[in-house]
């Protein structure tokens, strides 16, 4: 049986890994539109800071020791699931048995849909390359960044200890859609300390990169234009389905899946950022495009390819800023009842409806992090205990606690 896998990112590589870590045999193909090994996407800020190849994660060996047919600069550009091939851009036809889609996203907003060469961004290694290049090679010494999200936060901290001078046009508040704003706003403190300038009220629907046929400068909202040797979109993500188009495959934002992770074509399934699933709290359709929900859902995938039935138990909302020197961990929604501490540089703030957690904002101290997940996860009912939730050491007490009563596992 020939399982073909279309992407080469943290959800391809888990399919082809799990597979192979329970003794499947089919022969894998896996295509990667990209030159390079396997990679990470989050490994790249540490890449491109120490120059240790830490984003081949699993080893540029990979595909060889796992005995997968990799492909590098392969992309598919059709897909038949009728007569099950994928067509590639080279004018190569690959039939398969088994599809899985695990293309990822790209980079996308709105109002820039399509973006200017001149334009840089950090969403795939390849883009990171062209990006860092200019900077290695000594052409850019200033940056502006369009968007300051999860990713536009990490490559202006990047970039600014490259000794590169960063200006970051801010929506209304940085990580808007992961922070609440107090939270959000001791970020933004962070990183102006860092040495990075910052502009708010100029999201990417508010702006436009100027400059024919290359962009040389951002117009911001005030109708000024403030140009950067580097211009850089740090905007939305956008599943990568174009070559979908007339498949029959069913597409929404993402490609639509069932709980068991399979689109409407019995032999084809999405995992990943390309995937839209739901989300575990909500049940609402959603692409939380983080990497543990990529690997999760990979692992679900290859046990159904497996044939073991395994439905898949929802998306998570979850991520955490590494490189600002100030720890953040932000997991779950931002609604309902608030608790709260702050002192000392420290903010932590729970977010409870009907006495369970729905999330919670972890800033300056991340302990106990676990323990809360545990219990949102589980849907503990921790009103006996609230009073407690932000007490120091709330953590260690529960794990004694849980080990007693049993009553949650993480
Ligand atoms: C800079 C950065 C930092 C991040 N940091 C974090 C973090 O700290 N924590 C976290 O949880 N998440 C983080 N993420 C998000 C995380 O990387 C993604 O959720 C994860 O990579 C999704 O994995 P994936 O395999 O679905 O997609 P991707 O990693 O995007 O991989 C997609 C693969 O598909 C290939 N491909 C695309 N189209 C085609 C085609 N037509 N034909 C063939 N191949 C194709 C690509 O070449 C690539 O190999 C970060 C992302 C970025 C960009």
């Amino acid at each position: 049986m020939r399982i073909l896998i279309i992407g080469a990112g943290p959800a391809g590589v888990t399919v082809a890994e799990t597979l192979r870590l329970q003794g499947d045999q089919s022969e894998i193909v896996m295509l990667s539109s990209e030159p390079f090994p396997p990679y990470s996407p989050p490994a790249m800020v540490e890449y491109f800071r120490t120059g240790r190849p830490v984003h081949f994660w699993k080893g540029e060996d990979f595909p060889e020791r796992l005995h997968v047919d990799y492909r590098q600069g392969a992309e598919a550009v059709a897909v038949d699931p009728e007569a099950q091939t994928v067509c590639l851009v080279d004018g190569e036809t690959i039939p398969y048995d088994r599809l899985v889609l695990a293309s990822g996203g790209r980079l996308y907003a709105a109002r820039l849909e399509e973006f200017k060469p001149g334009v840089y961004n950090f969403k795939s290694l390849t883009a990171a390359e062209e990006l860092l290049g200019r900077v290695t090679r000594g052409e850019a010494r200033s940056a502006l960044i369009v968007g300051a999200g999860f990713i536009g936060v990490e490559i202006a901290l990047l970039l600014r200890r490259l000794g590169v001078e960063v200006t970051q046009l801010v929506r209304s508040r940085v990580m808007r859609e992961m922070l609440d704003p107090e939270t959000s706003e001791m970020v933004l403190h962070t990183i102006e300390r860092e040495g990075i300038k910052t502009q708010r009220g100029n999201d990417a629907d508010a702006v436009a990169f100027v400059g024919e046929p290359q962009a040389e400068a951002v117009e911001v909202r005030s109708g000024d234009v403030v140009s950067a040797d580097l211009l850089v979109a740090a905007t939305g993500l956008r599943p990568n389905i174009e070559f979908l188009e007339g498949s029959g495959i069913e597409t929404d934002w993402g490609v639509l899946v069932d709980d068991h992770l399979g689109t409407n074509y019995p032999n084809v399934y999405a995992v990943g950022d390309v995937a839209e699933t739901f989300d575990r709290f909500t049940g609402e359709r959603y692409v939380h495009a983080i990497f543990p929900n990529a690997v999760a859902q990979a692992q679900c995938a290859a046990h159904n390819l497996l044939g073991w039935d395994v439905a898949y138990e929802g998306a998570e909302s979850m991520n955490s800023l590494k490189h600002l020197g100030l720890p953040v961990m932000a997991v779950g929604r931002m609604e309902g009842e608030e608790l709260r501490v702050r002192r000392n540089g420290v903010l932590r703030k729970l977010y409870l409806q009907d006495d369970r957690i729905v999330g919670f904002r972890l800033t300056g101290d991340v302990s106990g992090a676990g323990i809360y997940r545990s219990l949102m996860n589980k849907q503990v009912d921790v009103g006996p205990f609230k009073h407690r939730l932000l007490q120091r050491g709330f953590g260690m007490g529960m794990i004694e606690e849980r080990a007693r009563t049993s009553l949650f596992v993480v």
